[in-house]
């Protein structure tokens, strides 16, 4: 049977979308879609005239997704945005390759210049020999924790004003849930800000925060977009993966459940007395950090002397330990009495210099 777009545009719907219920036609999805994530944008008032941004890119569908609004909305609406795009080679042989090829297509398909940054040179490590470590049951702290420094790196290095992700709705609404299964309310607000960042740090926002994967597929396949679909070979994350069913359970029976879920963390209060993370600067390769030395540089050690599980430990004795190390270093011995060459963090500083996730 034959539906009319409940526009009343006088085309045939084609797709129904997930967040609304409408019968849409192709084109009226993409308006609606558009003018969604640009009234995001403009509510949360997320740029200024003339802001150089950097889009953090994976070459995977939300981050694509994501490139080809921004340069849209950005001719449409005048912004007066300058755009990059920020991409990080985690070194997975086998998956990031191929996804920056993808990126590569699309730096020439939407006209943005692409930064490409790498574990390999930021670190001195590659995904694939961190793996050969670790293991495959942290690999993705590791990977997390440096994904995000990584960008911050980048960003600052192209000397950008604000970062963009292509967080959406669905990733939010399972943060919320995996950090109440965790018990963990202080970080709540956190991940449920469309902003997050203080005047010290490079702000970083999520325009997509509440899109919906299902329509930001739906989208990127309407519009024959060129993005990258295959999983991590690496991809272990079974927490996530339960947050992401109990949420699609939910969905089932209540249509409007990650919208609500979001809604709620935002709501949440902290109690009175519970400490939350503030975010500092660390003490040895001048990155953000909410401890004295960040996770980044703590796992980084942890590796480079042979001992990777060092940061995966109680943070408070890791930090502990690492205070003593720190001393030593700054006396120019380290725990086994030789010179200490600092690590490549160390090394870089603010001087060269985000991760995406996206
Ligand atoms: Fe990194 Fe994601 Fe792969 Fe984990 S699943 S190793 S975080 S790219």
């Amino acid at each position: 049977m034959v539906i009319s777009c409940n526009t009343g545009c006088g085309k045939n719907a084609v797709l129904k979308r997930p967040k609304t219920g409408d019968a849409l036609c192709k084109e009226c999805f993409f308006w609606a879609f558009e003018e969604e994530v640009h009234h995001t944008i403009t509510a949360a008032k997320l740029f200024n005239p003339g802001d150089y941004v950097a889009i953090a890119a994976s070459g995977g569908k939300d981050s694509t997704v994501l490139a080809y609004v921004m340069k849209l909305l950005n001719e449409r609406y005048d912004y007066g945005l300058k755009l990059v795009l920020l991409s990080i080679d985690e070194g997975i042989t086998g998956y990031r390759d191929d996804s920056l090829e993808t990126v590569k297509r699309n730096e020439q398909q939407y006209g943005i210049p692409l930064k490409i940054m790498s574990y390999e040179e930021l670190y001195g490590w590659t995904m694939d020999r961190i793996v050969e470590k670790v293991g495959r049951k942290n690999n993705c702290t590791f990977c997390g924790v440096f994904r995000r420094q990584a960008l911050d790196r980048g960003a600052t290095l192209l000397k950008v004003d604000k970062i963009v992700t292509g967080h959406n709705a669905d990733d939010i609404a399972e943060t919320v849930l995996m950090n109440i299964l965790r018990g963990d309310i202080a970080r709540l607000q956190r991940c449920t800000a469309i902003v997050t960042g203080n005047e010290d740090t490079i702000a970083r926002s999520k325009p997509f925060k509440y899109t919906y994967e299902k329509e930001i597929v739906m989208y990127a396949y309407f519009k024959k977009l060129d993005y990258f679909s295959t999983e991590c070979i690496y991809s272990p994350n079974a927490y996530r993966g339960h947050a992401r069913a109990y949420l699609k359970d939910l969905e089932k029976i209540r249509a409007t459940a990650v919208i609500d879920v979001i809604h709620s963390g935002e709501c949440l209060s902290v109690r009175e007395g519970v400490k939350l993370p503030t975010q500092s600067i660390c003490e040895r390769c001048g990155h953000v950090s909410s401890q004295p030395v960040c996770k980044a540089c703590v796992l980084l050690e942890g590796l480079n002397k042979g001992r990777p599980r060092l940061g995966i430990g109680k943070s408070s004795k890791v930090q502990e330990r690492l205070g003593e190390n720190h001393k030593k270093e700054v006396s120019g011995k380290d725990s086994q009495g030789s010179n200490h060459v600092p690590n490549g963090v160390a090394l870089e500083g603010h001087a060269e210099v985000k991760s995406l996730d996206f």
